[in-house]
């Protein structure tokens, strides 16, 4: 179900408002316009929203936070250049801490990166960049359309997969112009 956000003011997609989180675990999902993700410009594009699952844990002002994260991924085939979709999947994990420390127990926990404290008064909190960090970890370095992708004919550019080109032939022309010249002489 897609509901329209009014233009103009609108809430990014990104941020999790803390007291709409109910005490114990809840689940929501959201999708979050990529464009919010600042990705940059890379062999492969996300197109559509990024659809995440969130399981939250809440015990008073603590936050386990899992997302898991599923998109549509455009590129190209390394080998023959042709369009490819294929789906993305990532995932996060983090605990959000929203009250105050002793000078201790903040050390021992900002040591840990996957934790995040907040300020005793806070409402929301951005996970952009963590949304971000997940995607960007799980692009693909290439992608085939297929496996046996056949490539591109280095001489003509001609694409294999959809049949043999002129160069093939005339390569097996010349073969049968040299058994030619065999029986001849
Ligand atoms: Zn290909
Ligand atoms: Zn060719």
């Amino acid at each position: 179900m897609t509901r329209r956000r009014p233009a103009g003011i609108k809430t990014p997609s990104t941020i999790l408002l803390l007291d709409q989180i109910e005490e114990g675990i809840s689940r929501r999902q959201v999708e979050v316009d990529i464009a919010e993700l600042d990705l940059g410009e890379g062999d492969f594009r996300l197109v559509g929203p990024l659809q995440v699952g969130y399981r939250f844990n809440r015990s008073a002002q603590t936050f386990q936070v899992l997302g898991q994260l599923r998109g549509r991924l455009t590129g190209e085939c390394c080998r023959c250049l042709e369009p490819v979709e294929q789906e993305l999947e990532a995932s996060l994990q983090l605990l959000l801490q929203r009250q105050q420390f002793s000078g201790e127990e903040r050390e021992a926990v900002t040591a840990d990166e996957d934790v995040e404290l907040l300020d005793p008064g806070a409402k929301q909190v951005d996970l952009k960049e963590r949304l971000r960090e997940a995607v960007l970890l799980e692009l693909p370095v290439r992608v085939y359309c297929r496996e046996d992708c056949k490539g591109l004919c280095p001489q003509c550019g001609h694409n294999l997969n959809s049949g043999p080109c002129a160069c093939a032939a005339d390569q097996a022309d010349s073969r049968w112009a040299a058994l030619r010249d065999l029986k001849l002489s």
